[in-house]
């Protein structure tokens, strides 16, 4: 069988991790069978959808290195869901109704008042030709609703979950167009999945109700319905569906200097029962993605594991993935040295402003001979690789200091700063010339 997945996110906002990570798992489901990812944009809501946001949703996409091998958009299939609806209507399986918001509302409020589940009574079914004709030439206008099968019970394997028991007499008949002809996610979702050849629906947990309503719309339009897998949701570190989760997006992640391959290494695993890696690239994750290790409880998306993974993952990258990331001037070796002190990529710009200077600094009162002394030992070292430990040691033994009053004026007049990057490494990337002068200066 031949695979296509979707993602489908509507173009009313920003991705989110919760978002992202369904994408990834459709992209994987892809790759690992050599098979087709397509990005459906779901913006029937022509009141919230904006180009803007789906032209952001395509580069977040892009950043991540997930490009869809295809795209639809919805607004251009209206007149596919015309013809499913005018099928449905012919075949008895859609009909119109008449209640207005609040009369279904009040409906709701007494069958629950009674303890009863708030199901749609279907009194719309029994409307008489008459009172249809009654309620149109008063300018009604009616909304649609699929008309569920109550004799067909509704069962799938679902890929994540296992099996899956609906009985339809306990749902509601869904609304799927609007009275003012708009379209609700539904059915437009059921017929571009026939319609693309989708082969697999990889989502959240919270459509799992959607599917068993949509199972029987495949079926009603004459068609099978596709495999699914609905994933647990992802949960914030604290535990609990966070509102930061919702907007942490593409954008946080660059500005806390997040590779997209830690997200995408981070999202790929969490939630199964593999382990999460720091791989360099996506090989691996398609390699080894399988539904089976899905767990079945919320996966903890914690910012802080993500950025300690995005640190193993940055201490692989190669010279060549970031050059046009880097300070000018910075070479091959200096991010050799580096790198493997970083949390992420910008933080070399850091180190790259310290080593190259100027440095402007003027040791205290207290500390100008020990700089002094300290200029002199480091011009007689061997300046060989481990300089630091070198200078460090040999100044402990002449002027017995320790700690912190021996670290820290030797930072201050190397780097002008109390704090910063680690300094064995920087030391040897400002050398033995620029270490001396900066030395003797700070001790002037
Ligand atoms: N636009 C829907 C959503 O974002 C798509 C759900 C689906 O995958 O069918 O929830």
């Amino acid at each position: 069988m031949s695979v296509t997945t979707r993602f489908a996110p509507s173009p009313t906002g920003r991705l989110h991790v919760g978002n992202i990570r369904t994408a990834l798992h459709n992209w994987l489901w892809a790759r690992r069978n050599g098979g087709t990812f397509i990005l459906r944009l779901d913006d029937t809501d022509a009141g919230r959808s904006t180009e803007e946001n789906a032209e952001a949703i395509r580069a977040d996409l892009a950043w991540l290195g997930l490009a869809p091998d295809a795209e639809h958009r919805q607004s251009d299939r209206f007149d596919r869901y015309e013809a499913a609806l005018e099928r449905l209507r012919a075949s008895g399986r859609a009909y119109p109704a008449y209640e207005t918001a609040q009369e279904l509302d009040l409906k709701r409020k007494i069958q629950l008042g009674r303890g009863r589940p708030p199901v749609y009574d279907r009194a719309a079914l029994a409307l008489t030709t008459e009172e249809v004709a009654r309620y149109d030439g008063e300018g009604r206008r009616p909304h649609w609703r699929f008309r569920l099968d109550h004799n067909a019970p509704i069962e799938w394997r679902d890929l994540v979950r296992g099996g899956q028991h609906f009985d339809p007499a306990l749902l509601s008949d869904p609304v799927i167009r609007r009275e003012d002809g708009s379209w609700l996610y539904m059915l437009p979702s059921a017929v571009d999945d026939i319609d693309m050849g989708i082969s697999h629906v990889v989502r959240g947990e919270d459509h799992v109700t959607n599917t068993a309503l949509q199972i029987q719309m495949f079926e009603a339009l004459g068609a099978a319905p596709p495999a699914f897998a609905h994933e647990a949701l992802l949960v914030g570190s604290e535990g609990k569906l966070s509102k930061r989760l919702g907007s942490l997006g593409v954008e946080a992640m660059r500005e806390a200097g997040i590779e997209p391959m830690a997200l995408v290494a981070k999202l790929a695993r969490i939630g199964t029962s593999l382990p999460v890696e720091p791989f360099a690239t996506a090989k691996p994750l398609i390699e080894s993605f399988d539904f089976a290790t899905f767990g079945r409880a919320p996966a903890r998306f914690d910012m802080e594991e993500l950025a300690a993974l995005n640190a193993r993952i940055v201490h692989q990258l190669d010279y060549e993935q970031v050059r046009g990331r880097l300070p000018r001037g910075m070479d091959e070796e200096a991010w050799a040295v580096i790198r493997p002190n970083l949390h992420n990529v910008a933080e070399a710009a850091d180190w790259w402003h310290i080593v190259e200077g100027p440095v402007e600094h003027r040791a205290g009162e207290d500390d100008r001979a020990f700089v002094a002394s300290a200029a002199e030992v480091a011009e007689a070292i061997e300046w060989n690789d481990a300089p630091w430990k070198a200078l460090t040691a040999a100044l402990k033994a002449r002027t017995g200091r320790s700690g912190k009053g021996l670290f820290l004026p030797l930072r201050q007049a190397l780097t002008g700063r109390d704090s910063g990057p680690e300094m064995a490494p920087l030391l040897l990337l400002i050398g033995k010339e620029q270490s001396v002068r900066r030395l003797r200066d700070s001790a002037a």
